[in-house]
C-alpha cells in the first residue's frame, strides 16, 4: 500500500505524465525481463538442477534464399552436462504435435467413410494413415521424455510428502 501511495505520488508529481492519455502510459512500460518463468527441466537427473547456459550457433534460412547464423541460448545441466528443457515449450510443442496429427486423422477419415463409399483400399488407405498419425504423435521424443519424468517427479514427491 505504502509503495503504490509513493509510486502515485511521483507519477501525479511529473507534469510530462500528468495529461498523457492511459493507452500512452501503458505502452510506455517495456519489460525486459525475458527469463523463462519456469526453471528449466533435466531429464537425466530427473529435477530442476542447477544450470549454466550456454551459446549454441544454428544456421537459419532468410526469405532472399541466403542463411544466416542465430546464437540461442541453451541451459545445460551443471550434474550431467546435458541439455535441460522448457517444459511449458515441450507441452506446447507436444500438443502442437498431436493437434496436428488429428486434424490429418480427421481428414483422411472424412475423405474414406464419407466422401467414397467404404472399400478394402480405403480401409487399408485409412488404417496407414491411422499408424502414420500414432508415428507422429510418438515423434517429439526429447519432450515426451522430459514431460514424462516431470510427471514422475512429481508422483514420487507427492508419495513422499
Ligand atoms: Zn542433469
Amino acid at each position: 500500500m505504502v509503495e503504490l501511495a509513493f509510486n502515485n505520488k511521483t507519477i501525479n508529481k511529473t507534469p510530462k505524465n500528468r495529461f498523457l492519455p492511459r493507452e500512452w502510459m501503458e505502452e510506455e512500460i517495456v519489460t525486459l525481463n525475458n527469463e523463462p518463468s519456469e526453471e528449466p527441466w533435466c531429464s537425466s537427473c530427473h529435477n530442476f538442477t542447477d544450470y549454466k547456459r550456454k551459446w549454441i550457433t544454428y544456421p537459419r534460412a532468410d526469405l532472399d534464399g541466403g542463411t544466416y547464423s542465430e546464437t540461442v541460448e541453451v541451459p545445460h545441466c551443471v550434474h550431467c552436462g546435458s541439455v535441460m528443457f522448457d517444459l511449458s515449450n515441450c507441452r506446447k510443442f507436444v500438443w502442437g504435435v498431436r493437434l496436428c496429427a488429428y486434424a490429418f486423422l480427421i481428414v483422411v477419415s472424412l475423405l474414406c467413410f464419407f466422401l467414397f463409399d467404404i472399400t478394402a483400399t480405403g480401409m487399408t488407405i485409412w488404417f496407414l494413415c491411422l499408424l502414420v498419425t500414432i508415428l507422429l504423435c510418438k515423434l517429439p521424443v526429447k519432450s515426451r521424455e522430459a514431460l514424462q519424468s516431470h510427471s514422475d517427479y512429481q508422483k514420487l514427491s507427492k508419495l513422499s510428502s
